[in-house]
């Protein structure tokens, strides 16, 4: 019978990965918990029409992408494409709104789009982002970008370009849809066909089209920046402003757009060199207007996400995998060692210490060589001798010095051990 696979588009993450993710999840986690933000889960799947009336219809996302399904009952249901359609949803429905002030939330966890799948883009993949309900302060917009900037500043990512933009109010950018729709008609049939369906429907996504053609032309086209209002202006200044006196870089690239309508002001990318086409790691920017779109108050809000399986790929090229090295790794042989090297291992364990327990039963020889292959400092030899008198055998692996200790002061003087362990790694 042929084996199951996973499906296209989804990966295992195995072992020899998780250290990158894990140590992903605690940086942010650190470095979020500092500012203030709270995590929040929401469901990973929702109604269909969430996502319709969040991300907008016209997007690819809603018109291409979604796993959407009935389910038993007829319902409509869509495993969850990204995590602000959800967390504003959820914004609203617990009126976290009534507690007053800024809500400040981050999550992490799969998403799901039906892309066609290569290096860093998958069906199922991963986000971790922020979202900041109720401030149309451009010091929010600064504070978001300074954090996605200090959470892949402290992984050691370099080589990153923070690209800035801004789309202006909604009136600005009827005025400018105007001047580009002018613009682009006379190129109509030059575009590619995703542009040339656009035209009339979102035409600002044209600009961030993918199609050598298509951007050739959309190069020369008029530019939001010159159609702002003195306020939209003032707000984008005041976040540059903001951005340089964090000491954080950008540049203006007047191209990048979010295409809906209630994308309002800031957007901004970050990308990286080292990533081949799917070259961007981090996506955000303000939404003013999706809040009152999903039916709840007037809330200003800006966010951004990360792709976890991009920023992984990065971690790789210049990390080795991180692990929290073994500091025991436990042998043992007999009838009366090996019941007691479980009783050691656990209360070793408990003792703080990171312990692996050999349950091979296998002669001493081969359990040697796990021991030298684990990466443990030292390994701890338990025979029927040992369990009978109650010691047990240290062997350093680096300098393969051994020792005979009772396993009691093993314990009652764990801190003394932990710091011998700290001094043989090191
Ligand atoms: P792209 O232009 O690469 O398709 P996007 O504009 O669709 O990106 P966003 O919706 O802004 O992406 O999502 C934010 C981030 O999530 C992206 O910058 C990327 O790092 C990651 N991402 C989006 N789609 C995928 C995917 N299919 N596989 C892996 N990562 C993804
Ligand atoms: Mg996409």
């Amino acid at each position: 019978m042929s084996s199951i696979q996973a499906l296209r588009g989804t990966r295992d993450i195995l072992p020899e990965e998780v250290g990158y993710w894990q140590w992903v999840e605690a940086t942010a986690r650190d470095i979020l918990g500092r500012a203030a933000y709270q995590e929040i889960r929401t469901p990973i799947f929702e109604q269909t029409s969430l996502f319709e009336r969040g991300i907008g219809e016209a997007t690819d996302v809603v018109g291409k992408e979604m796993y959407t399904f009935s389910d038993r009952g007829d319902r409509s249901i869509t495993l969850r494409p990204e995590g602000t359609a959800g967390v504003v949803r959820s914004y609203i429905e617990h009126s976290l709104h009534a507690q007053g002030g800024v809500q400040r939330l981050w999550y992490t966890g799969p998403m799901f789009r039906y892309e066609r799948p290569q290096a860093g883009r998958q069906r199922q993949f991963h986000q971790l982002g922020v979202e900041v309900l109720g401030s149309r302060d451009p010091r929010a917009d600064a504070e978001v970008i300074a954090i996605a900037t200090a959470i892949l500043q402290a992984l050691g990512l370099k080589n990153l370009r923070l690209a800035l933009n801004s789309v202006g109010s909604r009136a600005d950018r009827q005025a400018y849809r105007g001047a580009l729709v002018d613009y682009l008609t006379p190129y109509k049939d030059e575009l590619d066909p995703d542009s040339q369906d656009r035209l009339t429907r979102n035409p600002l996504r044209i600009l961030d089209s993918k199609d050598p053609r298509t951007q050739a032309i959309a190069q020369d086209a008029p530019s939001i920046l010159d159609h702002l209002s003195e306020d939209s202006q003032r707000h984008f200044d005041r976040v540059q402003q903001s951005l340089t006196d964090l000491g954080i870089d950008f540049w203006l690239n007047s191209r990048l757009v979010r295409g809906l309508d209630y994308y309002t002001h800031t957007a901004f990318e970050i990308q990286s060199d080292d990533l081949g086409a799917q070259a961007t790691v981090c996506g955000g920017g303000r939404y003013d207007g999706l809040v009152s779109e999903l039916g709840g108050p007037e809330t200003a809000a800006v966010g951004w996400a990360i792709g976890l399986e991009r920023l992984t790929l990065l971690l790789q090229q210049i990390h080795a995998q991180p692990k929290a090295a073994l500091d025991f790794y436990v042998v043992s042989r007999g009838d009366r060692a090996e019941p007691a090297a479980l009783t050691l291992a656990h209360q070793l364990r408990q003792a703080q210490f990171k312990v692996d327990l050999d349950l091979s039963g296998s002669a001493f020889g081969k359990q040697f060589k796990r021991a030298d292959r684990s990466g443990a400092v030292a390994c701890l030899i338990l025979g029927d001798a040992e369990a009978d008198a109650g010691t047990v055998q240290v062997k350093w692996l680096g300098s393969g010095e051994q020792e005979a200790v009772a396993q009691g002061d093993l314990l009652a003087q764990a801190e003394a051990w932990h710091q011998r362990l700290a001094a043989a790694r090191a």
